[in-house]
């Protein structure tokens, strides 16, 4: 990884203090959103396990569980998979690799950062990545982007968790 990051050139002292509070800013929102999301896993877990009806002898409300269960499962993974696509992005921040792209190593240009505050490639790269990857992929991180920094938070969270699924479901 380091051959690919030597391309980019260091930024100028003016637009490296830019960069410092650019970064400090998308933390906070990672950090936050993180909160949420796991806020939101902890909710659905326990709203699993606690589902009435879950030892149903009825044949009909069994079946009515287990598809909630299955889809509250799957919510979850959903949920944990958008906090460990945060976490690697807070990681990079610490070790000073956030905002280059891990393909090219390009710098990824600051807009595209506060609109997708966890992108690891630039958009070429993304988009190179997204034609030899999964529909799924694609839709998961087109997903984020609608939601991730709607302000009406409580609502923005769960429809980013519940776009990311609506395929397979
Ligand atoms: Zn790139």
């Amino acid at each position: 990884m380091n051959t690919k990051t030597r391309g980019a050139s260091p930024p100028k002292p003016k637009s490296r203090a830019r960069e410092e509070s650019l970064r400090a800013f998308l933390r906070a929102k990672l950090l936050r959103h993180r909160q949420k999301l796991i806020a939101n896993i902890a909710r659905n877990l326990e709203a699993t396990v606690n589902r009435p009806g879950w030892n149903a002898e009825d044949i009909g409300d069994m079946a009515v569980n287990s598809l909630e269960t299955e889809k509250s499962l799957q919510i979850g993974t959903a949920a944990s998979r958008a906090v460990a696509e945060i976490d690697r992005a807070l990681r990079k921040i610490e070790d000073g690799s956030y905002g280059i792209c891990e393909e090219c190593g390009k710098r990824i240009p600051a807009a595209r950062l506060r609109a997708l505050p966890f992108a690891v490639l630039c958009r070429q790269c993304q988009e190179a990545a997204e034609r030899s990857s999964e529909q799924e992929e694609t839709e998961y991180l087109r997903d984020w982007e609608d939601t991730l920094f709607e302000d009406n938070d409580e609502g923005g969270v769960a429809d980013h968790v519940k776009g990311s699924i609506r395929l397979s479901l």
